[in-house]
């Protein structure tokens, strides 16, 4: 369905819309310059997390399977536009539907067939993988709503669906309940004067020959962190003591930095800070770590030995695949284990299932087989690992007395090295990886290239674990995912031992 246009009307399409509501600088280099964009890895696996959820849909979404799906890789964009209307009149489901008017084009979803009264209707809806209904979805909608009606398509309701965490898989390919809806129709309506001002807006700054002056700030990363972050810093004159160093940056501080336009560390009023972001703040301008040896002395003073350092990885997916799981639920699979005794030996254990069944019952036996029943466990940021531990009592009762005496044994590293340490290098972040190096140099991540963060690590599981992976291939992953989590827990072991050495 195409409306009627000025001969020289740019159209512009609602990812490009969804850009100018981030910021008019982005918009107006995904028109321009788009060569200069840099996704961040992260975007790769929320866009195949995407492209799952929204396959999944169309089997829920198309009981009889009569539905129709414009591929537009196939047709292209006005190929797919001039397609959908004829699959209009054939009242089926169509997916991916290429709807243009009022000066934008959208790809709808999901176009559902409805009647109201005796009228021939349609549902829109938009499919999110997320956990939760956001802002920017209503955004999302409200375009599509005002695309949808510009070009003449009835409307009964205008809807998001997302992912319902409290879906149960019971297996057999079986998914109906995964997707929650909302509906979004008055919400939807009441803004097309909105999307129509959007419109405008984006057709000037599009139009513009020279770039918007805009300052990379808080918008940058809001929704997403924007393609164009590295190019729009060459641009600027380089800022010495970045204010994203700064952590938690939240409230009334967030607001005064986005009001101020603050781009320096040094322009944050120390009235405003929290008593460890003006230590990050002192030790920023001074160029020099802070330490308190004493007291991270005294808090790690008691041990009972052997001294143990545990760490976890854990998957979760949007769409389960195991039985009795939940979307987004989390399913250990890895653990290494560093155990130090009093003596100073130092033994290396661990655990790693790539066999693609539900893991958590041979992890939590595997667990409690390699973990010694006495000493205290080191771990960095113990909420991961105890909830992981009280999830694994929570489903095997007969396993619960000593998950639940291990959990009792857990000591958070971290804590004391946020209390007690702060290093300039560390720039704001307290992970494992910036730590480490600043008390460990010999020490580092980089070294490791296949797998050498968390997120990389479920990738590398979710690759290992499907049918078709080589097993060339999987023995690599199986490799470079016993080095990360060796590496973490040994990370552990020297922070601990630089953290007690007198000095
Ligand atoms: S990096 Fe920031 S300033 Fe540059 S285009 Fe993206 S959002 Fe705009």
């Amino acid at each position: 369905m195409t409306g009627v246009y000025p001969m020289q009307m740019r159209i512009l399409s609602k990812s490009k819309l969804m850009a100018l509501r981030q910021c008019p600088r982005r918009l107006w280099l995904e028109v321009h310059q788009r060569e200069l964009r840099r996704d961040p890895p992260s975007s790769e696996a929320r866009f195949a997390v995407g492209d799952l959820v929204g396959e999944l849909a169309r089997s829920l979404y198309d009981p009889d399977e009569n539905g129709q799906f414009v591929d537009i890789d196939v047709l292209g964009v006005e190929g797919g536009i001039e397609h959908t209307a004829a699959l209009l009149d054939k009242r089926v489901p169509v997916f991916e539907a290429g709807l243009q008017g009022g000066g934008a084009r959208a790809f709808v979803d999901v176009l559902r067939p409805t009647r109201k009264g005796s009228a021939r209707t349609w549902d829109l809806i938009e499919v999110k993988s997320s956990a939760s209904l956001k802002g920017s979805h209503r955004d999302d909608v409200a375009i599509q709503s005002y695309v949808a009606r510009s070009a003449g398509l009835p409307l009964s309701a205008v809807k998001v669906a997302y992912v319902d965490t409290s879906f149960v898989y019971k297996g057999h390919d079986d998914y109906q309940g995964l997707l929650r809806e909302v509906d979004l129709t008055q919400d939807a309506e009441s803004r097309q004067r909105e999307v129509a001002d959007w419109i405008a807006e984006g057709q000037a700054v599009a139009d513009l020959p020279e770039m918007p002056v805009t300052q990379t700030g808080l918008q940058c990363r809001t929704p997403h962190r924007c393609g164009f972050l590295d190019y729009c810093r060459t641009l600027e004159a380089p800022v010495e003591f970045p204010v994203q160093w700064m952590p938690r940056l939240q409230g009334s501080l967030r607001e005064h930095v986005r009001s101020q336009g603050i781009r320096d560390l040094r322009d944050l009023p120390d009235p405003l800070l929290s008593p460890q972001q003006l230590r990050v703040k002192t030790q920023t301008l001074s160029g020099l770590a802070y330490f308190d040896r004493a007291g991270a002395q005294a808090e790690l003073a008691d041990v009972c030995w052997p001294a143990l350092f545990l760490d976890f990885e854990a998957v979760q997916l949007a769409v389960p695949i195991w039985v009795g799981a939940r979307p987004y639920q989390m399913f250990p699979f890895q653990f290494s284990l560093h155990t130090l005794t009093q003596d100073g030996s130092l033994n290396h254990a661990e655990y790693l299932d790539l066999s693609g069944e539900e893991p958590a019952r041979r992890f939590a036996e595997a667990l409690l087989a390699l973990v010694p029943m006495e000493g205290t466990v080191f771990v960095w940021n113990a909420s991961f690992e105890q909830s992981q531990i009280r999830a694994l009592a929570a489903r095997f009762a007969d396993l619960r007395g000593p998950l639940q005496s291990l959990e009792a044994r857990l000591f958070d590293l971290l804590k004391v090295v946020e209390t007690r340490y702060y290093h300039p290098a560390q720039k704001g972040s307290w992970k494992l990886k910036r730590v480490l190096p600043t008390l460990v140099p010999d020490l580092d991540h980089a070294a490791l290239t296949e797998v050498n963060d968390g997120h990389m690590a479920v990738l590398a599981y979710t690759e290992a674990v499907q049918p078709d992976t080589p097993a060339e291939r999987r023995a690599e992953l199986d490799r470079a995912l016993r080095a990360y989590c060796a590496m973490d827990t040994e990370a552990l072991v020297r922070i601990w031992q630089a953290l007690r050495n007198p000095g």
